[in-house]
């Protein structure tokens, strides 16, 4: 079993010719609600992908709570211990965009900043089932240590994708993590090094072996993915796609890396086939509306 622990968001998306200036009122065309949140994107993408998946995060008891809880439990994401906070609105974005492409966006962390360590300790249960542990940093910073603490002392394979980017994560957490996944910013921020062609890139990664980390993957778009360890780096490139929404290719690429480790796949090969999740993610709209099925998988997967 995979054990996603992370956020959960219903983002509302309003749609309009021009944002409003401070102050201003203007006519929204439409708006909707997108489901999200890396963590449960993650985990959707996990399941689709075919793993046995449970999630522990934190909703409101408000309707965006239970619409999150129905989307996730639907697809067989398992959610019973996700807590439910009637205190907490649960996480939104409202995101205004422009018809010229612009936004504006403003995050209400809401019931993930209640995803505490104490609530994640009394899950014990599920940390010791799991044979791997994913993790992002849209819940308490002090709630991922501690989870991460957690699942190693049980010999768990940890998964970090260090995303939203954050430069503070204490130094001992490191020599915890298997696998850590940023992206080019988030390598840059977390690390100070260097970004931009795959030489730098490296460079910055093996700033991040040196702290401890066992196996740096850093996502790299539509160029794929850089692994860097022991062994040295390999680049492993995307299939070529013409992408049309690339939101959440990296939680699809997240969720299908540990489905893939979890299964005992080597490194090389999870990572090839995270890029191909991700890749056919990028051709559709939406984040977690776009994560491929297992069938999507195997009918591109020739190996
Ligand atoms: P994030 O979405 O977190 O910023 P990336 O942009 O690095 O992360 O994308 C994550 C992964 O998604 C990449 O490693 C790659 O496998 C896949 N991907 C992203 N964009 C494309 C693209 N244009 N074509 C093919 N694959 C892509």
């Amino acid at each position: 079993q995979i054990l996603v622990i992370g956020s959960l968001n219903m983002d509302v998306v309003v749609r309009m010719e021009r944002l409003p200036a401070l102050g201003e009122t203007v006519l929204g065309e439409e708006y909707w609600n997108n489901p999200g949140g890396k963590g449960a994107n993650q985990a959707y993408a996990a399941r689709l992908a075919g793993g046995q998946v449970a999630m522990l995060g934190s909703v409101g008891t408000d309707k965006y709570g239970v619409r999150m809880l129905e989307l996730l439990e639907k697809a067989g994401v398992q959610v019973m211990d996700i807590q439910r906070d009637s205190g907490q609105s649960t996480g939104t974005a409202f995101v205004l965009t422009g018809t010229d492409g612009s936004n504006s966006i403003v995050v209400v962390p809401g019931a993930n900043s209640t995803c505490s360590s104490e609530y994640l300790a009394e899950n014990a249960e599920l940390f010791s089932k799991a044979a791997c542990v994913l993790l992002q940093l849209e819940i308490p910073l002090e709630s991922v240590c501690s989870a991460i603490r957690q699942a190693k002392t049980l010999g768990k394979l940890v998964i970090l994708n260090p995303a939203p980017a954050r430069q503070d994560i204490p130094e001992d957490l490191f020599p915890l993590l298997d696998v850590i996944t940023p992206n080019e910013t988030e390598l840059s921020v977390l690390t100070g090094g260097p970004a931009g062609t795959v030489e730098e890139i490296e460079q910055s990664a093996k700033l991040l072996l040196y702290k401890g980390v066992r196996n740096v993957v850093v996502t790299l778009g539509a160029r794929g993915s850089l692994i860097v360890n022991q062994n040295g780096a390999l680049l492993v490139p995307a299939r070529k796609v013409s992408a049309v929404d690339t939101t959440g290719a990296g939680d699809c690429f997240n969720g299908v890396l540990a489905v893939a480790l979890s299964a005992g796949m080597p490194l090389e090969k999870a990572v090839l086939r995270a890029n191909l999740a991700a890749s056919i993610s990028v051709t559709r709209r939406g984040a977690l509306t776009s994560m491929p099925t297992l069938e999507d998988l195997e009918s591109l997967w020739q190996m």
